[in-house]
Formats: structure tokens, C-alpha cells, sequence
């Protein structure tokens, strides 16, 4: 059945060393990776939108036209006089990645400062992604903006899924990240953390304890994602179940999280069970982090892992 899935959040420009001094471009960030593989694996009739503020400045019309020809929509992007696209730079040392980050004054803090545009754009979709730096980014008081439209979408039956990508060095005091991620949780129907973020944050000791804390929280369906071991699911009315990674020759982890949510999303949106669903996510997963970068391209992951 066709539909259409909504990603909000931030998508900066990456600028990545090439050769001695040269940066070869390009533009990440998680949410709209996961609108990446959502829409390389959803059907033709699905469509997917990215949601966010940009500036009128050329970057940000360059980023636009990349996204477009990603097949993803732009058409609810907010564009904002004087206003830029963030920007982070990855240096490589001896195989080693850091990261620069330059998103500060940022064009997407202020994507919730418009909530016309933002209960719109939520109101076209069936399915809406958003995410933990989402919501770390937002001017603080905006992010109850976000929350209210958030719930009502819930409330009126559309697939609201949060994926908690906990960034501590983007939100300041700890106690304000937790209870703004809670509530983040709250808002949504799905939620796909990574165990080893909630262990750190939350002093999770187990995958299970991660899936009872966000069950207590009111969420109906959890996927934690594990790293090497894989994904554990629990869906109202259904088991709970293990779907374990596959191996895979890691190259760069960019992304693993993301693909797994999109390419999950993708299947689950396709009408698959959400174990179908997670064991070919595992499949994408692996095959992304045999490649550099975050967004690999659709024919780079099918022969080896996916058919
Ligand atoms: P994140 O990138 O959000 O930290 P994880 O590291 O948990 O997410 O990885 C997401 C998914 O990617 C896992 O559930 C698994 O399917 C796959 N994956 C991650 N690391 C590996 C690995 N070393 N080998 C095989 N699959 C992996």
C-alpha cells in the first residue's frame, strides 16, 4: 500500500580529507541517512520527505539539489534568510576518524520554529523519524513545539519512531538530556536506540533492561540495535526475539545505525514482520560498514549481502 515517510532533523555538509589538502565534499547527518536507505529500499510508491531549515545561500541550495536527486522530497524544507547549513569536517589519522563540527549558528536549529509548516508536513506523512540530536539542536524552547506536533501525529495513528542517538557533547547537563530523551521516547510508537549509548547514559545492564525502561515509558514497540550482536525486537503482541548481525568485514562503521533504521523502516513499511524486517536490516548494516562513508550507493550493497 503506498504511503509516505517523513525524516526531521539536521543534514550538514561533510568535508572529508582526500589528498594532502584536499576535501572532497558531501552532506550527512543521521536522520537524513535514514531517509537515505528508507527510501533505497521502500517501494516505488512510497514517497520519502527530509524535513529541516536551510539558508537561501548557495550551500544550502547545493544541499537541496542533493537531496532531490536522492529521490527524497524537499518540498516542506524551510528556508531562512542569513542562515547556513551546518558544516563538520572528518580528519583521518593512520586509519583513525575525528570529527570538526561547525553547526552552531546552523539553519536547522529553528526547523520547529515554524509549526504551521512542521504539523503540515507531519500531517502528509504516515511514517515520521526523528531523532536525539534532532532534538539536541533545537533552541530549547522549541522542542516542546516539536514534542506537541509529535504526539498528536501518535495520537491520530501514524508510525512516530525515535532513535534516541544519545550525543552527550551536544546537549550539556546530563539531566536535561535524559528527561528531553524520555520525553522524546514518549512521543513515539517505535524506538530503535543502541544498547551502548543506553548503557552509558541510562546504566542499562542489559538489552533487556533497555526494552523494560522504554516499555515502562509507554512505548509500544522497541528494537535495540548491538553492534556485532545484532538486534533484539520486541513489538506489542508479538515475542520477543534476537536477530543476530551478520559478519561482516568492517571498513567503517559511518552509519550502521542509520541504514539498519532505514532499510528496517523500508520493510516494515513494505509489510513485512518486524523480525523479516530486522534480518534483512542486519544484511544492509553489514554491508554499509564494508564501505567508507555514510551513504553507499544502492548497487555498492545489493550483490553481496542483500539478494
Ligand atoms: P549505531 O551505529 O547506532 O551505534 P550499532 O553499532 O548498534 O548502531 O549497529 C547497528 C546495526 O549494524 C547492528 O544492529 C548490526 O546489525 C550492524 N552492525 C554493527 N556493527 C557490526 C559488526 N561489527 N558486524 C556486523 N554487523 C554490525
Amino acid at each position: 500500500m503506498a504511503g509516505s515517510m517523513l525524516s526531521i532533523g539536521e543534514c550538514m555538509v561533510e568535508l572529508m580529507q582526500a589528498e594532502g589538502d584536499m576535501l572532497r565534499k558531501g552532506y550527512a547527518g543521521d536522520t537524513f541517512n535514514t531517509a537515505y536507505y528508507a527510501r533505497l529500499f521502500l517501494p516505488t510508491d512510497w514517497s520519502v520527505d527530509y524535513f529541516t531549515a536551510v539558508g537561501t545561500d548557495i550551500v544550502s541550495s547545493e544541499m537541496l539539489a542533493f537531496i532531490e536527486n536522492t529521490g527524497i522530497g524537499t518540498g516542506h524544507i524551510r528556508r531562512i534568510e542569513g542562515l547556513m547549513p551546518g558544516l563538520y569536517m572528518i580528519h583521518l589519522k593512520e586509519g583513525e576518524r575525528s570529527f570538526s563540527y561547525w553547526r552552531s549558528a546552523s539553519a536547522a536549529k529553528l526547523l520547529a520554529e515554524d509549526p504551521e509548516r512542521l504539523r503540515a508536513a507531519i500531517e502528509a506523512s504516515d511514517v515520521v523519524f526523528f531523532s536525539g540530536i534532532t532534538l539536541a539542536i533545537l533552541a530549547a524552547n522549541t522542542v516542546e513545539t516539536l514534542l506537541t506536533e509529535l504526539r498528536r501525529a501518535r495520537a491520530s495513528g501514524k508510525r512516530v519512531v525515535f532513535d534516541p542517538n544519545i550525543r552527550p557533547r551536544l546537549w550539556g547537563e546530563p539531566a536535561r538530556m535524559r528527561a528531553t530523551l524520555e520525553a522524546g521516547a514518549r512521543a513515539a510508537n517505535l524506538v530503535m536506540p543502541s544498547f551502548d549509548d543506553e548503557a552509558a547514559h541510562f546504566g542499562d545492564e542489559s538489552v533487556e533492561a533497555t526494552i523494560d525502561r522504554y516499555r515502562a515509558l509507554g512505548v509500544e514497540d522497541v528494537a535495540v540495535k548491538d553492534g556485532a550482536r545484532g538486534v533484539t525486537l520486541h513489538f506489542t503482541g508479538e515475542e520477543r526475539v534476537h536477530v543476530p548481525a551478520v559478519a561482516a568485514a568492517v571498513v567503517d562503521t559511518t552509519s550502521a545505525g542509520d541504514s539498519f533504521n532505514g532499510a528496517f523502516l523500508a520493510r516494515l513499511a513494505a509489510g513485512d514482520s518486524p523480525a523479516e524486517a530486522a534480518a534483512f536490516a542486519v544484511r544492509v548494516a553489514a554491508a554499509v560498514i564494508g564501505h567508507h562513508g555514510a551513504l553507499i550507493r544502492r548497487d555498492k550493497l545489493v550483490p553481496d549481502h542483500i539478494l
